[in-house]
């Protein structure tokens, strides 16, 4: 949080200047009493150099405090931030001669009659020419000309070059967008606002495709006429390249873009923006939270359901939901969480009436919800049917949508191509030296890749232990099933999105443009391809393999894959033809896919809470995660075990483990856990953790343990 919420190039001298958040009245955050202390002397001096806190705590290194209490949205830093760091500059290209008259244009090109290059040139600019000032690249671009020739133009006084400062942030062309509202919309804006009388949370529940967005947009358009500022927070600004566009379109340079790849000079650019009010709107990523609002009214969090709204490394461990509905206490504010597939732990708020609750059953323009049918792999096996990973029900809708012209999105929450490779003759398998965990093997580079811990080597040729060359791959990833494609549908292009393919700044806005505008039929995926993405002519999506994410060792599992199929399933169809969902399984009669079928959250929900509450789970139960981590395999199991020991004489039964989790071992570290479950009704939980903070700090303490590592997790995901 810290690199990503405060300007990396703000350097903080002794005269920098401190004073408190204008917001700030509490903070969910433990404060240290060094950190006690300065936040009361804010409150008696209003500002404080570094060098006068130095003083006040006779210390000198105070940076990490400021940082921390920075970070914990306790103070603020007062520099002149504008001037600290330097706009980027382009060269623009304009005209050195009367536009207006068609004669001139015809001179000049006569003139340029033996200079073909320039010539082009100066005809892509009365292409681009609209009275402003054109980029030199783009000019370039649309000419397919060198800088030497428009040099020659300058030379002739036909243009001019001149440089200029641009906004950083790259603004591409918001496509046509129509935002107008439909009926549901427009009932459930009346709602979520009739709710925020008396609740400052609404959970709006829409079904993929009900326009969410356009009661975002117009609640953020009442909002910023209000004078407000207003917070969008998404899940990951990578997978929202069309939700940026369309907003860029619209609230032009009222909005700003926050994410945690930015440099320092860019960060330091929104930062100063939003702290004068020139954002209205920002959209970002969960640190967007940390930002210096000046008065933030609203705080939309769209896919609330994802993982990623919470922070596990490094510490503060924050929800961005909790934390955000905490700020906007703070604020004053109102909240909006937006899904598709809420989050039990809202979706249980929303029943209890402590969130307001607004449905949106219709899709837009009517589409219809997609079909969904099962493929019964055992059976499929059985008969022989299968080809490769395909199987007969999956491969034969494929047929038929790409012959009529239809796009298909396949999903494997796999990357790589094989995360298996076996020794048929002795069992060996190669596995990392720094986590207990198999290799995976990457065809593009014939290595074999840790996806834990990056450690990757050649794949070897034979095996390591019996030296047959007997191995041989097991399971399949998202490379592998691009691979056979090829086999099975020669004459169909397809495209692969996986963190693989996606590594550089546009490569994940080139691929989707490319699908987009049907260079590719099939699209190959991990979850990239579940969220946030439009394409108008996809028909037909196949889920590979559903029993990877139902098998998934969390109590989440079961929640998470409806979440992530659901939400897969709904790229498919559009406008007037039905779309259709393929699921592989091996396990039909899992009770999950029958509601599933029916697109029935409720009823899933109904079902599944009741063995959280049976299984005492979330969100009838707090957990607490423990994790005791240490190089030394046998210091980690008798610190732990001494751990669980020690908190088992304070809550008793509550107590569970320490275990090993199913990868005991990454990055040469062992970890054990141990999981605390509080009910929630009969237990003050700020008090529980206190004791339970103060406990495992006083445990660090002790010399025999010393050097172990010990992470407190509430509420892990
Ligand atoms: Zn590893
Ligand atoms: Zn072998």
């Amino acid at each position: 949080v810290m690199d990503a919420a405060l300007p990396g190039n703000m350097k903080m001298e002794s005269e920098t200047k401190i004073s408190l958040h204008p917001n700030y009245a509490t903070t969910p955050y433990t404060l240290s009493e060094k950190e006690k202390i300065i936040l009361e002397a804010l409150q008696l001096q209003k500002v404080l150099t570094v060098g006068d806190i130095g003083q006040l705590l006779d210390q000198k290194t105070i940076l990490p405090l400021i940082k921390s209490l920075y970070e914990k949205g306790c103070i603020v830093l007062r520099e002149e931030v504008a001037e600290s760091y330097k706009a980027k500059k382009e060269i623009f290209v304009k005209p050195a001669f009367d536009t207006e008259h068609k004669s001139t244009w015809q001179n000049l090109f006569e003139i340029l009659e033996k200079a073909p290059k320039q010539s082009d040139i100066l005809l892509a600019f009365k292409k681009l020419y609209k009275n402003e000032p054109i980029l030199k690249r783009k000019l370039l671009k649309t000419a397919n000309a060198s800088s030497a020739a428009l040099d020659g133009l300058v030379e002739k006084q036909i243009l001019e070059v001149f440089e200029a400062e641009v906004d950083r942030v790259l603004i591409e062309d918001g496509k046509g967008w129509d935002y107008t509202l439909n009926a549901e919309q427009e009932k459930a804006i009346v709602s979520v606002k009739d709710l925020y009388k008396d609740r400052d949370v609404v959970l709006l529940h829409g079904v993929t495709g009900s326009g969410k967005t356009h009661v975002f947009m117009h609640m953020m358009d009442e909002t910023i006429s209000q004078g407000k500022q207003a917070l969008y927070l998404v899940p990951e600004i990578a997978l929202t390249a069309q939700l940026i566009q369309r907003l860029r379109a619209k609230y032009g340079k009222d909005i700003g873009i926050y994410h945690s790849k930015f440099n320092a000079d860019e960060r330091v650019e929104i930062w100063s923006k939003v702290l004068h009010k020139e954002y209205k709107i920002v959209l970002g990523v969960r640190s967007a939270l940390f930002l210096p609002f000046a008065e933030l009214g609203l705080l939309i969090i769209d896919e609330e359901h994802e993982h990623t709204f919470k922070q596990f490394e490094p510490a503060p461990r924050y929800h961005a939901r909790d934390a955000g509905i905490f700020l906007m206490n703070l604020h004053g504010g109102k909240t909006l969480l937006g899904t598709a597939t809420p989050s039990f732990d809202s979706y249980f708020n929303a029943q209890r009436n402590k969130y307001g609750l607004v449905k949106m059953h219709e899709r837009f323009g009517n589409i219809q919800m997609p079909e969904i049918v099962l493929a019964d792999l055992q059976q499929e096996h059985r008969k022989k049917s299968m080809k490769s990973h395909f199987s007969s029900v999956l491969y034969l809708e494929m047929q038929r949508v790409l012959a009529e012209g239809g796009q298909v999105i396949l999903f494997q929450n796999r990357r790589g191509y094989a995360p298996l490779l076996e020794c048929t003759s002795c069992g060996w398998t190669p596995t990392c030296q720094n986590c207990d965990i198999s290799l995976t093997y990457h065809q593009s580079t014939h290595d074999i890749i840790c996806h834990y811990c990056g450690y990757k080597e050649p794949s070897p040729k034979k095996c390591k232990a019996c030296g047959n060359f007997t191995l041989k791959m097991l399971g399949y990833g998202t490379e592998k099933i691009e691979d056979e494609l090829k086999i099975f549908f020669p004459e169909y292009k397809s495209l692969r999105m996986d963190q693989d393919t996606t590594r550089g700044k546009l490569a994940y806005s080139k691929i989707i443009n490319a699908f987009e505008d049907g260079e590719a039929h099939i699209l190959v995926g991990t979850q990239m391809v579940t969220k946030g993405l439009d394409f108008e002519n996809v028909r037909l999506v196949g889920i590979l393999n559903a029993d990877q994410m139902l098998r998934y060792p969390d109590f989440r599992a079961v929640e998470r894959s409806y979440q992530l199929m659901s939400q897969v399933s709904g790229r498919a169809g559009r406008r007037d033809i039905r779309g259709k969902v393929v699921i592989q399984t091996f396990n039909v009669n899992h009770p999950l896919f029958e509601y599933l079928l029916e697109h029935n959250y409720e009823g899933f929900y109904v079902n599944e809470i009741q063995e959280r509450l049976d299984f005492k789970y979330p969100p009838f139960y707090k957990l607490v995660k423990i994790s005791i981590r240490d190089e030394d395999q046998e210091k980690v199991k008798t610190a732990a075990h001494a751990l669980a020991d020690r908190l088992r004489d304070i809550y008793g039964p509550r107590v569970l483990g320490p275990e090993f989790p199913p990868v005991a071992r990454i990055r040469g570290r062992y970890t054990m856990h141990i999981m605390l479950k509080f009910e929630r009704r009969n237990m003050n939980m700020p008090e529980a953790k206190l004791v339970l903070q103060k406990e495992v700090e006083n445990f660090k303490t002790s010399k025999e343990y010393k050097g172990v590592r010990i992470i407190l997790d509430v509420d892990p995901y």
